[in-house]
C-alpha cells in the first residue's frame, strides 16, 4: 500500500515570550532545543528549568538529523492521513513529531530523517521530519 504525504492544516502555534526564540529560529531554518547551563544536558520539550537538575536553560541549535524511534500512520483522525512519530535526534533527545514528504507506508523504525519546516495557519514554521535520500 502507498499513502503519499499531503499537506494538512496545522492550526496556529502558541506565541508568547517563551516560544518566540524558538519560532524565530525555525523561521530562519534552524531547529533549537533547550540546554541546561548547569549540567549541560539537552531536553525536549522546552522548559524554563532543567528537568534533570532544575538549572536555568538556554536555547541551542541542533543538527536536525536523527532516526525514527517509533512511527504510526494515523488514518482516522481527519480527512488526510499523516505519520506521527518519535524521532531521536543525533544529540540524544527524542521529539514527538510528524514524518512528511514521503510514502507514509514505507516508513521504518531506525530510518534516517532530517528536519523540514511546515507552515502553521499563522505562518509559524513547525519542525517536522522527512526521510533522508539513500
Ligand atoms: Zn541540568
Amino acid at each position: 500500500m502507498t499513502t503519499m504525504y499531503q499537506d494538512r492544516a496545522l492550526g496556529a502555534a502558541v506565541h508568547d515570550s517563551a516560544t518566540e526564540p524558538f519560532f524565530a529560529a525555525t523561521a530562519a531554518g534552524s531547529l533549537q532545543v533547550k540546554a541546561c547551563g548547569g549540567c549541560g544536558k539537552l531536553h525536549w520539550y522546552p522548559r524554563p528549568l532543567c528537568p534533570y537538575c532544575l538549572g536555568d536553560t538556554d536555547w541551542r541549535s541542533v543538527s536536525g538529523k536523527g532516526e525514527i524511534y517509533s512511527v504510526s500512520v494515523t488514518r482516522r483522525a481527519g480527512p488526510i492521513p499523516y505519520a506521527i512519530a518519535y524521532v531521536r535526534l543525533d544529540e540524544g533527545i527524542t521529539m514527538l513529531t510528524n514524518i512528511v514528504d514521503c510514502d507514509l507506508d514505507a516508513l521504518r523504525i531506525g530510518q534516517r530523517v532530517h528536519v523540514v519546516f511546515k507552515p502553521a495557519d499563522d505562518g509559524a514554521m513547525i519542525p517536522m521530519f522527512a526521510p533522508d535520500q539513500d
